[in-house]
């Protein structure tokens, strides 16, 4: 797809020049949005499903968090974390009381930081139960994304990501997703000292953990004395139907992060530590310089107040089975898919074998029909609207999604 007008065409060419070319953006420059919709420097309109990367949960200019934001803003930018300030104050308090398990919150700014604080705590809880370096193992699974810092990068099992990285840390174990037999077996080794997934699988695919897998994990944990870190950066905040995916999965974890939505699209993380870690890191154990920033952090206090309203909730199964519904329909006609996988609006159409590899392309199309759109590897549609999307974008969205797919099936 490319962009004819002229000026949307030299702000893409400064990106050519100077970005480090680690993306490829499609040529389309965003300029403002609204709820569920956003427009293009051109004056074009989307209809946007993939809300960032399943960041922006409230959709486009909110007025609360704006509200929040702009009053922040004209009292306090920055204190660093040598002197207090309100909002990450409240905001930690707040998420403890969320969660129902937590004690502690370490904030940060990305979710890659926030699983590195918690592969950190992980090793340096092991190290304070008198557990040599080499029985410090964290146990990870095929298809995870966990961030792109080394350590996090290399908790991502994921060869993709780590290719030309080398030497990477050592100390992880890889096992396939859901494989309770490969999950026993590697404990029995006798230096496991934490398991880390994500209850749903987000850029591995938007594969949800098989029904009683986490429960497994919590068990084989407790059984061997390790850790359960849930890694939440996409899947928490509300977008699988409640505020956190691991309730549904009847399992309490030690550690849990996030990010994406916690800011709405301002940029914080957290890392939520349980009674058995809560005191593992002391005074200079770890560090920030930007974590809990005041105005992050009064974004992230209304962000968590909506997204865990009943209200939203309620949203969430509401347009998550509209949204099957209207795949379905498609798929009908259309026979691209294998399966609609996920929970909540966090949904994935895997396609056909046919079309595989063919998701990016799919996405090209949806572009040019006015139809913001992500993928999970190159063959899965991702669909992870705002939480507060409303039933007249859906439906016009997955109109948008039709025409896009007729036209695909078309080249
Ligand atoms: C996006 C993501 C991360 C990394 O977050 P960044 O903010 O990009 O560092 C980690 N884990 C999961 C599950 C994610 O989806």
């Amino acid at each position: 797809m490319h962009s004819h007008d002229p000026s949307a065409q030299s702000l893409i060419d400064l990106g050519k020049r100077y970005w480090l070319p680690v993306y490829r953006p499609r040529d389309v420059v965003l300029d403002h949005g609204k709820g569920a919709r956003v427009w293009d420097t051109q004056g074009r309109e989307y209809i946007d499903f993939g809300a960032g990367i399943a960041v922006n949960a409230l959709g486009h200019q909110d007025p609360d968090l704006l509200e929040a934001l702009t009053t922040q803003a004209h009292k306090l930018w920055h204190t660093s974390n040598v002197f207090y300030s309100e909002p990450p104050l409240h905001l930690a308090e707040e998420l403890v009381a969320a969660s129902g398990f937590a004690e502690r919150v370490f904030l940060c700014n990305s979710g890659t930081e926030a699983n590195e604080a918690a592969i950190k705590l992980v090793r340096k809880w092991a190290s304070s139960q008198g557990r040599e370096a080499d029985k410090r193992v964290i146990v990870t699974f095929r298809g995870s994304f966990h961030g792109r810092t080394l350590a996090a990068v290399t908790a991502t099992a994921q060869p993709k990501y780590q290719e030309g990285y080398e030497p990477l840390p050592g100390g992880f174990r890889y096992l396939d997703f859901n494989d309770v037999g490969a999950l026993e077996a590697a404990f029995a080794h006798g230096d496991v000292a934490a398991v880390m997934l994500e209850p749903v699988q987000g850029e591995g695919g938007v594969l949800p953990a098989a029904p009683g897998f986490i429960k497994r994990v919590r068990e084989l944990c407790d059984q061997y004395g390790a850790l359960m870190v849930l890694d939440e950066i996409q899947c928490g905040m509300g977008r699988t139907g409640s505020l956190f995916a691991y309730v549904q999965d009847q399992a309490i974890p030690d550690i849990v992060t996030l990010a994406k939505a916690l800011g709405c699209g301002f940029p914080i993380g957290a890392m939520l530590v349980g009674p058995k870690v809560a005191e593992t890191m002391q005074f200079g154990a770890h560090g920030t310089t930007f974590g809990g920033n005041p105005l992050a952090a009064a974004v992230a206090r209304v962000a968590l107040r909506k997204l865990s309203s009943a209200e939203v909730l309620a949203n969430v199964q509401h347009q998550s089975q509209a949204l099957r519904d209207g795949l379905a329909h498609i798929n009908a006609s259309l026979d691209l898919f294998d399966e609609v996988r996920g929970r909540g609006l966090m949904l994935g159409a895997v396609l056909k074998d046919a079309h595989k590899g063919k998701a990016g392309s799919v996405l090209d199309h949806a572009a040019a029909h006015g139809l913001l759109l992500l993928q999970a590897g190159p063959d899965v549609l991702r669909f992870v609207p705002a939480l507060n999307i409303g039933d007249a974008d859906i439906a016009e969205g997955l109109q948008r999604l039709e025409a896009a797919l007729r036209s695909y099936l078309a080249t």
